[in-house]
């Protein structure tokens, strides 16, 4: 038996070190919910976008762009939080298979380093969070400054990395396998997008400082889950596990 996670993992790192998978995982493995902050300032930028107002792709400024603020300040979000059905909606619709699209993902970082859009969101990030608690549910919450920022007393917070080639491979087998044509250059588009996401002034992405540092690259995600399991059961965040018979040998 795998246990109950109580308490929040906070699940940061660039992108395509494996997080959604790795931390929507952890959450089915151990009965928590599970928050996706990504979709969260992709459905935003989607509404900027519907609106037509134009986004400065290479922005990192914190502050100015009213029209892009007052779209995202806007849309209305709905958020699911079960891991076997993450959903964000837009004004009602259900933009799952838009927001992963090459227009959002070229203007998402964009929009992102905007101080008001922040504040929204990471207001609503943690009600979310804070609900779940309130209900004595656990969560994995995975993004770029949820160790940092929404949720800084996290009982274990994670940051991903794996090598920009490795990530690169996995972007492109997830564009494929999505049917995604017309993906920008994945290798350069990481790259760009990472480095908007790096160096903006608004809680730019970095890790915490008691993060613990997990290297992706060569290791499977079973293995990831396994050693995020781990750095749970050892914080005693897992309930509920099965004990081991001292002396037994499995059958
Ligand atoms: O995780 P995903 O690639 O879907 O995130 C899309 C973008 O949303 C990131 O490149 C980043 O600009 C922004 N983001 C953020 N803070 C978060 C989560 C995502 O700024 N907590």
């Amino acid at each position: 038996m795998d246990g109950t996670l109580r308490g929040v993992v906070a699940v940061d790192g660039p992108s395509g070190t494996g997080k959604s998978t790795t931390a929507r995982g952890l959450a089915m493995r151990l009965d928590a919910r599970y928050l996706d902050t990504g979709a969260m300032y992709r459905a935003v930028t989607l509404a900027v976008l519907r609106a037509g107002v134009p986004v400065d792709v290479a922005a990192t400024a914190a502050d100015g762009h009213d029209e892009v603020v007052a779209v995202a300040l806007g849309a209305r979000l709905d958020v699911s939080t079960d891991p076997a059905e993450p959903r964000v909606r837009l004004d009602g619709d259900d933009v799952d298979a838009e927001i992963r699209g090459s227009e959002v993902t070229a203007a998402v970082s964009a929009v992102s380093a905007l101080t008001a859009v922040r504040a929204r969101l990471v207001e609503m990030q943690r009600r979310i969070v804070r609900a779940a608690l309130d209900d004595g549910a656990g969560i994995v919450v995975e993004g770029r400054d949820i160790g940092t920022v929404v949720a800084p007393d996290a009982g274990l917070k994670v940051f991903l990395t794996a090598s920009e080639l490795v990530r690169a491979g996995r972007r492109d087998a997830e564009n494929t396998a999505a049917g995604r044509r017309g993906a920008p250059d994945t290798r350069a588009d990481l790259v760009r997008r990472d480095t908007l996401d790096s160096s903006r002034a608004a809680s730019p992405l970095r890790p915490a400082h008691d993060a613990v540092e997990v290297d992706t690259s060569t290791l499977d995600i079973d293995g990831v889950l396994a050693r995020l399991q781990h750095l749970a059961e050892d914080r005693e965040m897992v309930t509920g596990l099965a004990d081991v018979g001292v002396g037994t040998t499995g059958g």
